[in-house]
Order: structure tokens, then sequence, then C-alpha cells
């Protein structure tokens, strides 16, 4: 009996043996198969074409047989499978899973339908005499080797819409004018061009009955950048002369290129150094080495202006991976990379399995950003299994970021990572001067409702004069952050989660130019509709006038969001032109480039974001960046909040003075001393790092110790921490022969999201494989939990 081994995208599920029919050749390693499944027939990967890693637990007269093999050839290559293997192994998922983030998605590819003049139709002068119509089904024209089976991806079915008519008589005049029309066209046209010239479908289908046309599908390849979704920022490489440590990092990378060994660079360049054309020469020497370039990059919806570069760079040998292109989009560019038709992919983290051959240099680009790491199922880090692939390829890496994650500069500390150091702007800009209002003075002097303090006023003022632009950071969306009760003291939280509702104003424009000052009455109305949303769970209401708790009619609006600090400023500054970048003016596919647009254009004097507006961005009229509340994300319960404050304060000052203006930051905060704001207004990394490392070690957390962050996820409160003891039981009673320490279970910090409870444990120690086995021991031995928990090696955020 010939057995294969595959994977199938179910969550959890090894790999399973399924057995290969006599009379098939058996199917490639990479190669989609049809399996059955319980009643399901789902498709597999094949991981293993000879069996080898069936475990011997099914009795041979189980194993059921593969229904059928779709591809001949390898769809995933070798590489990329194991590579998701890897991810299943290191991140604890299943196979199937880490396999599912690395295909494509299955949708339908975009085809149009062409009609085209037939044999017959090309003679058709004189009246038709015969009386049946021929089968009018036109070629498939989906040229795609690999997927023979296009069907079950979704590919074209054949148009059979021919209908017997009696057409003996001489044709009527649209019918004519078509086939004219199609006579000047050997190609055959569109059919929706046809229609806009007047030639209804019903037309077309009635000459394709007669023999006369014929339909077929071509399927689009839609360019993503069509849309303008690339804000170009750089010019050709080559017209520029670099700055000497742009020379410097390029000659050291280009050396380490150039081995064709594994090794891993921290390109650590403060914001405005210049590191996107250090990638750009760097991949222009890869290529012409005939080897193949990924960069990874965090948000391409906001931050453009690198993938914008590459593709102005390298035209049509670039493609695109993001998760803002339609399913059919994304698989478009993911074929084009499969058939080899490009060297370079510039995408966001699941990029990192883009089936490219060949590969010599990975870029991560921004890599401190925590979007690189998939918060669901399965739990990768883009970075970290970019770093996986690199070493399987034997390629360069490159990590770069003017704000190293503790983790790559730690790495680069102990000599495991180059550490490639760009410490001055290009044309020795200066880094933006910061200064530091401390929010209690400010309550003190002018009460405890201040938004914006006399300083920032003044600033911003200045700019609109001057006619240049300002950035205002406030890293929280909304009007208000709570509505209380005076009453009973409670405050509105959400029914399904445990957090309080943010109050908007829902008016899901474009975040441009919106909420102009209005009449009293206007305001009251307007107050009247004001919704409150659950940020976790999107729940929804309107601000009630009573407490639903105590029926009293003393509720009142605490805290601020993005919503509120624009709606003042276009209050303060009327003729001012105001566009807000938060989640809430970005839903619609687009919007987010829209806004970058006009800025880059000008048309806008003033943006108002959360941490949105502190990526990447290169806005050379930005000359003022205010931070509304510098503290927001410290009160968290994560020992990330200091680092991720750290950076996001420093990207965002770095955004100020890129031109040849002078920049300022001002940065408002009630924690003037708190180390990473402190360390982020002299924009002074190492001391940061140092300070923070220390803090890390005090406490065993990454990067010093492993950890796994494990919850479990119950009906009710009880539940979830009963079942979380349980798995806690089994993990200590297999620490106490390891080197880790189990800690908990406890409640997590959001207690209730989705209707569900949660408990959460962690696991510290300095042997990964170690705690993997326990946690899958563990696992193993309570199977009907599996479903109820989820396992976070190496997370990024424990809330
Ligand atoms: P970083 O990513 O390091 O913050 P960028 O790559 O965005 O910096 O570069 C900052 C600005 O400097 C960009 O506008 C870029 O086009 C420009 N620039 C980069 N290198 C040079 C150079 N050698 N000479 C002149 N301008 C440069
Ligand atoms: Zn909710």
């Amino acid at each position: 009996m010939r057995l294969a081994s595959v994977a199938v995208p179910v969550p959890f599920l090894d790999i399973l043996t399924y057995r290969v029919p006599d009379g098939i050749p058996v199917p490639v390693r990479g190669a989609r198969v049809l399996v059955p499944l319980g009643k399901r027939t789902v498709t597999g990967i094949i991981v293993d074409p000879t069996g080898s890693l069936d475990t011997g637990q099914t009795p041979p007269d189980k194993i059921k047989s593969i229904l059928e093999i779709l591809d001949e050839e390898a769809f995933l290559p070798n590489d990329v499978v194991d590579l998701a293997l890897w991810v299943a192994e290191y991140y604890a998922c299943g196979a199937g899973d880490a396999l599912a983030a690395a295909v494509p998605s299955t949708q339908a590819h975009k085809t149009i339908r062409i009609a085209v003049l037939t044999a017959q139709g090309h003679d058709q002068q004189a009246p038709i005499v015969s009386g049946v119509a021929p089968d009018v089904v036109g070629p498939d024209v989906v040229g795609l080797d690999l997927s023979r089976a296009l069907p079950k991806l979704g590919g074209v079915a054949p148009d059979t819409s021919g209908v017997g008519l009696d057409f003996s008589r001489a044709l009527p005049r649209r019918q004519k004018e078509a086939l004219d029309l199609l006579r000047g066209a050997p190609h055959g046209l569109p059919v929706p061009e046809l229609n806009d010239r007047g030639i209804s479908t019903d037309v077309l289908q009635r000459l394709a009955a007669k023999g006369l046309i014929a339909f077929h599908h071509q399927r689009i390849e839609r360019d993503p950048f069509s849309s303008g979704a690339a804000v170009a920022a750089a010019a050709a490489p080559g017209d520029r002369v670099l700055t000497e440590e742009q020379t410097h990092a390029l000659e050291t990378l280009g050396a380490a290129a150039s081995t064709g060994q594994f090794s891993v660079a921290l390109l650590q360049g403060v914001t405005g150094s210049g590191k996107t054309e250090v990638y750009l020469r760097l991949a222009d020497r890869v290529l012409r080495a005939g080897r193949s370039v990924l960069v990874l990059v965090p948000e391409i919806a906001l931050t453009p202006a690198v993938a914008g570069a590459f593709r102005e760079a390298f035209g049509d040998r670039v493609a695109v991976q993001h998760s803002g292109l339609s399913d059919g989009e994304r698989s478009d560019q993911w074929f084009r990379i499969r058939r080899g038709e490009v060297s370079v992919v510039v995408g966001t983290r699941s990029a990192v399995f883009a089936p490219l051959r060949e590969l010599g240099l990975i870029i991560v680009d921004e890599e401190h950003d925590s979007s690189f790491k998939q918060e669901e199922t399965p739990r990768y880090h883009g970075r970290d299994v970019a770093v996986v692939r690199g070493r399987n390829a034997g390629a360069l890496v490159v990590l770069g970021s003017a704000t190293p994650s503790l983790e790559s500069s730690y790495n680069a500390s102990n000599a495991r990572y180059t550490r490639v150091i760009m410490e001055r702007r290009v044309q020795d800009r200066p880094l933006a001067s910061v200064s530091v209002v401390d929010m209690r003075q400010e309550y003190a002097e002018h009460g405890p409702d201040v938004i914006l303090s006399g300083a920032l006023k003044n600033a911003i003022s200045k700019r609109l004069e001057a006619g240049q632009q300002s950035l205002i950071l406030l890293n929280r969306r909304g009007l208000a952050t709570a509505v209380f009760c005076r009453q009973c003291g409670g405050t509105i939280e959400c029914p399904n989660c445990s957090v309080s509702l943010i109050v908007h104003s829902d008016r899901l424009r474009q975040g441009y130019g919106e909420s102009r000052r209005s009449e009293a009455s206007r305001a009251e109305a307007e107050r009247d509709r004001h919704r409150a949303r659950c940020h976790y769970c999107n729940y929804g209401m309107l601000v009630p006038k009573a407490c639903p708790a105590c029926k009293g009619p003393y509720l009142e609006r605490r805290g601020f969001g993005t919503e509120k600090v624009a709606s003042e400023i276009e209050a303060g500054w009327p003729s001012a032109k105001v566009a807000r970048l938060d989640r809430d003016t970005v839903r619609r596919k687009g919007a987010a480039a829209g806004i970058l647009r006009s800025m880059a254009a000008g048309s806008i004097d003033v943006l108002i974001g959360t941490q949105m507006i502190a990526k990447g961005h290169d806005f050379p009229r930005v000359t003022l960046v205010g931070v509304v509340s510098a503290d927001v994300g410290l009160g968290l319960a994560d020992f990330r909040a200091a680092e991720r404050t750290f950076q996001l304060l420093t990207q965002v000052a770095g955004r100020a003075g890129r031109g040849t203006e002078l920049g300022e930051a001002i940065v408002q905060t009630i924690y003037p001393h708190h180390y990473s704001i402190e360390h982020a207004c002299q924009q002074d990394y190492s001391a940061f790092f140092a300070k923070e490392l220390g803090y890390r070690q005090a406490m065993r957390y990454p990067p010093l110790t492993a950890m796994v962050n494990i919850v479990v996820r119950g009906p009710d409160a009880r539940t979830a921490l009963g079942d979380a003891a349980t798995l806690a039981q089994h993990l200590r009673n297999n620490a106490s022969a390891g080197r880790f320490d189990v800690l908990g279970p406890a409640p997590a910090p959001v207690v209730k999201l989705r209707g569900e409870y949660r408990a959460q444990m962690f696991l510290k120690g300095s042997n990964r494989p170690q705690m993997r086995q326990a946690v899958l021991a563990a696992l193993a031995a309570e199977p009907d939990l599996r479903r109820r928990v989820s396992v976070d090696v190496d997370p990024v955020s424990i809330l």
C-alpha cells in the first residue's frame, strides 16, 4: 500500500496519512490533493509523498484514499513547505494551519468575457441557412500552468449560454452592428465594452446561438498600484550621492550579501537617515547577482512609500502582497511570483511565505512594528520567520529600524546580528528639537479639561501662518473614552466584553474636513446621535440619556480621543484644513492612501491621528509634531508598554523636520520623568535600551527569557479559570523535570471578550522546545479543551 502524508487546513489537526490509490502516480511534495475528512472533502497539501510520517496509529483498513491530485507539479515549493512546517512546530499550531498561511486565497480570479467572431461569423454576408446552433463554448484561455484543476481553484466554467433559435431570417440591425464591430477587432472585444457601445448582452447571446460569435474568458491581472495605493517618495536609485553613512552601510551589507551565506544585520538608522535608499541599492546588487529579494513592510496602506520606491526602481519585476488587496489581486500576484515572473516581492507579514526562488536578500523594514506579529492562529512573527527563511536560503536578512525591538537589539549586542548604524539624517538635517509639557501644571493653571497646552496651541498657530504642516498624535480613538454615571459611579460597559464603551460621532466620513463648527442646536442634535461603541467586538448603541444601571440622568463623558482633538482644532482654527487618520477614518478601502496623498500634496494643514501617523511617512512640509497624551499606553498591564511608548514617540518625533525647515516636537504628558518618555524626547536609543533591558532582566521577561502565553476561554469565569488550572497542573508536573516556570492562571486583563471569559497563564524559561513539548503534552491530556485554548509563543501583546 502506498501512503502519503497530507496537511489539511483544519485547526489543531496533525499531519494525516492517506492512501495513494493504485494506478495513479505518487503526488509530489507541495501538491494539492482532495481528501475525505469525516463527511467533508477538503483540499490538503502533500508534505511527504512517501507517507513516512505515518505514526502507524490508524489501522491500515481505516486509512482513506486520496480522492484527486490537483497538481502534477508542486503547488507550494519545497522551501515554503519546510518554512510552514517550521512555523507549525515553533508556534505549536497545526501543520495545516501554518500551510494555510502560505497558500493564497482560493477565490476566483477575476475574468472578463470576450466576444470574438467565429469562422462562420466572418463569412456572414449572406443569410445563414443551417438550422442548428453549434456548440459555442469558447476556449478557456486561462493559461495557468500550475492549476490544472482550475475549477477547484475557482476557475472559469465554460459559458454555455447558447440557445437554439430560428436564425434563418436576415439579421436584425443590432446584431449586424455587433458583427461589424467585431470584424474590426481580430482578438475580440470585452462584453462590457460592447455593452457600452449599445450592444446588449442579449443581442450577443443571440449571435452566439447562431454560431456567429463565441465567448471566452480572459483573466485580468489587476495592477495593485493602479488604484494609486503608492505614494512614491524616493527618486530612482543611482542619481543620488549617498551620504557617508549610507555608503558605509551599503558596503557592509553588500559584502555580507555577496558571500551567499546566511547572516542577519540590524540596520539601525535614525529617522530620516535614508534607509530606503540603502535597501534599493542593496536590492539592486543582489538582483544583478541573479538572486531575488523579499521586502517585508508593516502595513502597505499606511507605508506605501517603500513599496512605491521599489516599484519605481524595479518596475514590473516587483510583485506586491498585502491585506489591502482583494483576494483576486493577491492571488494574481502570487501566481506571478510562483511562475517566476518577478524577482522582488514587497509585502506584509504573510509575504514571508512568497514562493520566490533563489532568495538572496530579505529586508524587514520597521522591524520593531507589532503588525509583523499575527494575533490569530498561526501566531507567527513575520520578522522571526523571515530570519528562519533567510537561514534556510543562505540569504542576508536586513532588519531596519530607528527604534529596534529589544529582541533584535539584544541579538546585535550578543553579536548574533551585525549592527550597522546610521546616526545622522541625510544632508545633515538636524533631528527635531523636542520639548516636554508637564500637563499637571497645565491642569493646575487652566482646569482639568485642557486638551491642548498653550505651547502646543502657539506652535500650531505659527505653522498655519507659515503655511507649514502639523501632525498631532493621540493614540486613542473617539470623542470620549467613557460614559460615567455621577449617581451610581458606574461606567457603561460592553455587554460582551469587560471594557467601557467609547463615544463616537459615527459620521463615517472620510475624516477630512469633517465636523465644522456648527450652531448650538445642531451640535445638540448631533450629540443625540452619538454612539457608544466597543473597540473589541464593535458592539454599538446610541449614548443613552439616563444611566442603564440606576436610571439617573447624570451621565457624564470622560476622557477624549482623536475625534475630540480634531473637533477642538477645527473649532480653534476654523480656516485650517484638518483631517484625521485613525481606524475610524480608514474603514473604506483606499481611504488611508487618500488621506496620505492629500497630506503629501499639501492640502491638509493639520493631520490628527493614532499611531498610524507615526509610521515611516516622509512629509517634508511637516515642521511640527504634537503629542497630546504621551502616556496613553503606559498604564497597560503589558511588559512591552515602555518599549511601545518609546518607539511611538521617537518615530512620531522623527516625522518633523524632514525637509529644509527645522522640525519641532511638543510632547504633553503627566509623567515627564518616565524613562521611556525622557529617552524618547532625547532621542537616545541606547540609553533607553540599557534601561529597558535591565528591567526585563530583573522581571525575567523577553528577550532574556522565552515566554509562552496560554489563554483558556470559557462560558463563565469559573469554567475558564478551572480549566486553566487543570492545564496548569499538567504543565507544572512537566515543569518540575524541566527548567521553566508556570505563572498563573489568573483572569486575563480583558477578562471577558466577545461573550467569553478568559483565564491566562505564562510559561517562562530558557528552553523553548521543552516548553512547547510540555504545552503539547498538556493539551493532548485534555483534548476537550483544545478548541478553547490559544497558545502564543513569543507573545507580542499579552492583553
Ligand atoms: P528613513 O527611512 O531612514 O527614515 P528615508 O529613507 O525615508 O529615511 O529618507 C529620508 C528622505 O531623504 C527621503 O525623502 C529620501 O528620499 C531622502 N534621501 C535619502 N537618501 C538621500 C541622499 N543620499 N541624498 C538626498 N536625499 C536622500
Ligand atoms: Zn465588546
